[in-house]
């Protein structure tokens, strides 16, 4: 059974001003995420991330639709059981969200001690997520005196203190450089083996997906425009507009931009050839056209790794006869994919 499973969602929020046109933010969405799953949520800014993971949390109501987390419809819960569901989520944030005024210690045990656990486990339970997210030395510290990336695992130290099956991370990385970002993604994986926890992940990074997510979800206005297994959204996206969003993220595809540089700096015609893990190889496609008589030229490319699997973009200068071309392009096509620019 899945552990959060959205039907038909919708969220519109009233017009701003007497001119103003209600705001849809959330459009027919439907979504189910499984029990150990690491659930990514991707898309620009402004595509509905955040008010999703307010919907699941119960933070705002729904204008229609089902959500049922754990199995239990949430849209219509007394605010009194919703209360209680909110204890099995844990939730970290952009902007880490810390009482400055607490020491870590007392941030991380700030939800136990509003779930009224004795003194002695709150104890024992800080101790334990300290050890954990690696931070046992810096419980009498406040939150001004620890880097971002410490500041963080504080988040998630305290996101996990209840012991929650599910974890909403909304944009937690964002705010960190590169090598921290790596630091908070190992540790929430370990959170998700160790614990069996369950992960929702917003972001607008696809690095971050690409790192921990198992499956994912791509947003655009309101809406889930694609879903599935991390590999199969990003190395071959059905629909148009994720088309279009994954050209922006993954490595080695030439943006409109850089191609009009390609055109200008090679004669020829310029080809962008995608592989996949298991396709048939680079080589047999380079044989293919130095057979066919067909000059070609490296332009631009990428790689990427998704847990291991690569898919890659390699786009390529072509010179030779207009014929020779066309034949060798098309019998490459059958077995990789082939976009030439226009
Ligand atoms: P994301 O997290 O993907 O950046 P959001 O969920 O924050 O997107 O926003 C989705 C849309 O809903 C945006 O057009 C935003 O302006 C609008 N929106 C979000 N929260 C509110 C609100 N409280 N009132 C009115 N409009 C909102």
């Amino acid at each position: 059974m899945a552990l959060v499973a959205l039907r038909n969602v919708t969220k519109t929020y009233p017009a701003a001003g007497a001119t103003g046109s209600p705001v849809v933010a959330i459009d027919d969405v439907s979504l189910e995420v499984e029990p150990g799953d690491v659930f990514g949520i991707i898309g620009y800014s402004g595509a509905g991330k955040s008010t999703l993971v307010r919907l699941v949390n119960a933070l705002e109501p729904a204008t229609s639709g089902s959500i049922e987390v754990d199995g239990r419809e949430i849209t219509a819960m007394p605010e009194r059981e919703l209360r209680r569901m909110r204890l099995g989520i844990g939730m970290i944030f952009q902007q880490f969200n810390l009482f400055d005024s607490k020491t870590v210690r007392g941030n991380v045990a700030y939800p136990l001690t509003v779930a009224r656990r004795p003194k002695a486990e709150i104890a024992s339970r800080v101790d334990e997520l300290l050890d954990f997210v690696g931070l046992g030395d810096k419980a009498r510290s406040h939150p001004d005196q620890l880097s971002g990336g410490q500041k963080q695992r504080v988040g998630i130290a305290r996101a996990l203190a209840t012991s929650p099956r599910l974890l909403l991370a909304d944009e937690a990385t964002s705010a960190l450089d590169p090598e921290t970002t790596h630091e908070v993604l190992e540790l929430l994986k370990r959170v998700n083996r160790e614990f069996g926890v369950t992960i929702i992940v917003i972001t607008h990074e696809m690095d971050v997906i690409q790192s921990i997510a198992t499956k994912v979800a791509v947003m655009d206005r309101g809406r889930v425009i694609e879903q599935g297994d991390v590999f199969d959204v990003f190395s071959d996206p059905q629909n148009p507009s994720s088309r279009r969003f994954v050209a922006t993220v993954v490595k080695g595809i030439p943006s409109p931009a850089e191609l009009a540089v390609l055109r200008e700096r090679h004669e020829g015609r310029i080809v962008t050839i995608s592989f996949r893990d298991g396709d048939s190889s680079q080589a047999s496609v380079f044989l293919e056209l130095a057979s066919a008589g067909v000059e070609f030229e490296l332009v631009y490319g990428g790689i990427n790794d998704i847990q291991g699997r690569a898919f890659g973009h390699l786009t390529l200068a072509l010179r030779g006869s207009d014929a020779a071309i066309d034949a060798a392009l098309a019998s490459i096509a059958a077995r990789v994919d082939v976009t030439e620019a226009d």
